[in-house]
């Protein structure tokens, strides 16, 4: 069945561009992701940015970590054009910002947007100087600046003040209340200090990510009332396979139906061998499972049972919805609207002929003991009986030649 209710209305926030890129306003929740290749080896990061724009990641970040990933920056700006890559790139900076910014012109040039955090831009006085110098190249090449704080490494000479402020109250707050508010005005603080040194208040976009998910939602709820910053969301460690991946979406759902966020990064750890896309496809389908944005066709799939011994419907649904995803990237441009196509895998003829109607399209494969034929249903019609071995090949080419009949 398809929703009716939609998620509250999106907060209201300043527009930031990054490249050719909008985040915030009312442009649509940007997706983004983060290499995990040393930035340093050319070749390696080049792929993977590569990689991730192919799976629709809409911003990269790399970290900037020393004077040869520093020096590197330019080169994989070069190498990405040459393939005809032109995703913004962040630069990830901390504790060196300032230096590697500075001695390295080129790489303050190539970036779009420069990543900071708070708590680790420096200690003590040379912390504000520090701090003056990454926004002074933000301005002179007219970069906007993501000030990232984060609950791992926040800014502990604020935490402490707060905290003794607390202790002193007749009533304090629980601790947890301290560290929220720490984590907001650490973020608060740096984008009024930022604003101070001449960075424009529309070239600012603020994050301030936690590890749990109770943490996550309710300092981002205190963060959203008191700015009109555009934010970033992002469940930072999430974790590996279904542990990173639920953290991430009940964190972000929670965020999001609330209207609150307007970039966001899935930060999964990659299987052993496994790809780095998976970050940027997580985030794909929690905004499209929201109805806040479409990027590839859906498949309703039955989660089987006792009525179907084979796993062939199984096997089927992931055919097409691998098929759906790796046609995208030419399907996106070549049919526009296809994104919103949805096709149904159905196991049996209990809930197969039904969801199959409610789908563009659908196929019921027959159950056990069921006659073995599957019907399939176009646009509620049912339009033909495949059976045999070739059902699944016959079903990817009815889909394939309904895009072009329907978007093309
Ligand atoms: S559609 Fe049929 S096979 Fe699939 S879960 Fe429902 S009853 Fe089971």
């Amino acid at each position: 069945m398809t929703l009716v209710a939609a998620p509250l209305p999106r907060r209201s926030c300043s527009t930031v561009r990054i490249g050719a890129v909008l985040v915030g306003g009312a442009v649509p929740i940007i997706v983004q992701s983060m290499t995990n290749t040393d930035t340093a080896d050319i070749g390696s990061t080049v792929t993977q940015i590569a990689e991730l724009a192919q799976a629709g990641s809409e911003l990269v970040r790399i970290t900037v970590n020393n004077e040869a990933a520093a020096a590197a920056v330019p080169l994989i700006r070069d190498g990405l054009a040459a393939q005809g890559v032109t995703v913004p790139l962040i630069g990830d900076f901390h504790f060196n910002g300032h230096r590697l910014l500075t001695h390295y012109p080129a790489c303050a040039e190539a970036l779009d947007k420069y990543r900071i955090n708070p708590g680790n831009v420096g200690r003590g006085k040379k912390k504000d100087e520090q701090f003056a110098a990454i926004i002074e190249i933000a301005c002179r090449y007219d970069k906007p600046v993501r000030i990232g704080v984060n609950w791992g490494s926040l800014d502990q000479a604020l935490a402490a003040r707060l905290m003794d402020e607390n202790a002193a109250l007749a009533q304090p707050q629980p601790a947890s209340e301290v560290m929220y508010e720490a984590m907001v005005l650490s973020a608060l603080d740096s984008a009024r200090q930022a604003e101070d040194f001449g960075l424009g208040h529309d070239k600012i976009i603020l994050s301030v990510k936690m590890s749990g998910v109770q943490d996550l939602i309710a300092v981002y709820r205190k963060l959203a009332v008191r700015c009109d910053y555009p934010l970033h969301l992002g469940l930072t460690e999430a974790g590996m396979g279904s542990k990173g991946i639920v953290a991430s979406t009940a964190a972000l759902a929670v965020l999001l139906q609330e209207g609150i966020g307007d970039t966001i990064r899935v930060s999964l750890t990659p299987e052993p061998g496994g790809s780095r896309t998976q970050e940027v496809i997580v985030a794909q389908e929690i905004l499209q499972a929201l109805g806040l944005r479409s990027f590839t066709p859906a498949v309703t799939a039955c989660p089987g049972c006792g009525r179907t011994s084979s796993d062939y419907f199984q096997r089927l649904a992931r055919q097409i919805q691998d098929y759906l995803r790796e046609q995208m990237p030419v399907w996106r441009t070549r049919y526009p609207g296809v994104e919103a196509l949805k096709v149904a895998v159905m196991g049996c003829v209990v809930n197969g002929p039904g969801e199959s109607k409610q789908a563009n399209i659908g196929i019921s494969l027959p159950g056990t003991g069921e006659i073995p034929v599957a019907p399939v249903y176009v646009d509620g019609e049912k339009t033909v009986t495949l059976k045999g071995e070739t059902i699944a090949a016959e079903f990817q080419k009815i889909v394939a030649e309904y895009v072009v009949r329907r978007y093309g």
